[in-house]
């Protein structure tokens, strides 16, 4: 463990960007806080969870593949090394179960070539960020126990900075910092991690929700109560750290030129499941919200889990950000009350 006073934050930051693209916590003119690019001048700690996760820099919502000019095929591989400053655990854990699916049977080049050359720098929670926050129930936070390469404790006007990885010992090489591996900071440590988990009181029965599931599982009027009221935007599925689906499409731009793209799809939209012969086994909104939920947390593949509950991490933004109401939290809420 290494102190690192707040003064020295953005000295350290800066020298980092001379070697990765920093994308860190940065105030928009609007007020907002987004992940961008590292600037001294944007850069802030007053940050909440911000409404897209990381999962956008490894699968970006648009994705040029290939391009065909006059004739000659040109494939295009991301070529950045980035670093990502600040990400909370949860996203950690949906950056870690997305890497697992997108490498398990087949490798995903494109968003490998981007994970293999991103280092995680997680900032641990100190309370839940809002009232939607459910990670202890989905052990994925507020601090991250593995997959990062460094790890801050907000200690007020300095950081505990842990080490996960050699990648983060480099880091801290840049910075000059006091060693503080005593046993009064292992205790104070563990006194942050536990003042932040005892901080998260709202807990949904995900556990329960699960079991209803795999057992005589949610009624088909539940599924179509909330299929009749969802508007298939889409959002819930776009900011979700754990959702990874995509379509694919090319677009000539001329006799022998084009692109193939690959951008965000969900499995909520009508033709995301619609065969060629017309037939659609998604039939309804109801049963296409069916399936995402199951998804999350009953047909999950347990190697992409990780060490976590299940395929969702508990960061609530779907329940932050849906117009209607039908995040996980409502979901799980709905499928425990049915059968109680
Ligand atoms: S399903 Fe909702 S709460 Fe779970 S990880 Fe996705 S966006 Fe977050
Ligand atoms: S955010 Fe809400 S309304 Fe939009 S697709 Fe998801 S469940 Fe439906």
């Amino acid at each position: 463990m290494k102190l690192l006073p707040k003064n020295k934050l953005v000295p350290i930051i800066s020298s980092w960007a001379q070697r990765y693209t920093v994308l860190a916590p940065s105030s928009t003119e609007q007020g907002e806080c987004v992940f961008d690019i590292f600037k001294e001048e944007t850069f802030t700690l007053e940050y909440r969870k911000p409404s897209l996760p990381p999962k956008s820099q490894l699968l970006p919502q648009s994705d040029v593949i290939f391009r065909v000019e006059k004739g000659t095929f040109r494939e295009v591989l991301p070529e950045r090394n980035v670093l990502m400053f600040g990400i909370r655990s949860c996203d950690l854990m949906g950056l870690r179960q997305s890497s697992s699916f997108m490498s398990r049977d087949t490798q995903d080049i494109y968003y490998r070539r981007r994970s293999d050359h991103c280092l995680k720098v997680v900032m641990a929670c100190a309370g839940p960020q809002n009232e939607t926050c459910f990670c202890t129930t989905s052990r994925s936070g507020p601090s991250a126990t593995t997959g990062f390469d460094l790890q801050f404790y907000d200690l007020g006007d300095s950081f505990l900075v842990e080490s996960g990885s050699t990648e983060g010992d480099e880091l801290l090489k840049a910075g000059n910092l006091a060693d503080v591996d005593d046993k009064d900071t292992v205790e104070q440590v563990n006194a942050l991690r536990n003042k932040a988990v005892a901080a998260i009181t709202e807990v949904p029965d995900v556990t329960r929700a699960m079991e209803i599931l795999s057992s005589r599982g949610a009624s088909e009027e539940l599924w179509e109560r909330f299929g009749d009221k969802c508007i298939v935007c889409g959002g819930c599925v776009y900011v979700c750290p754990t959702c990874t689906c995509f379509t694919v499409a090319d677009f000539p731009s001329g006799p022998d030129t084009g692109e193939r793209i690959r951008s965000w799809d969900t499995c909520l939209y009508g033709g995301f499941t619609k065969e060629a012969s017309g037939h659609n086994p998604r039939s309804t909104q109801g049963l296409r919200l069916k399936r995402r939920h199951e998804h999350k947390l009953l047909y999950y593949n347990q190697t992409d889990v990780q060490e976590a509950l299940c395929g969702c991490v508990g960061c609530g933004r779907c329940s932050d950000y849906c117009p209607v109401h039908i995040g996980t939290l409502e979901v799980v809420k709905a499928i425990v009350e049915e059968q109680s």
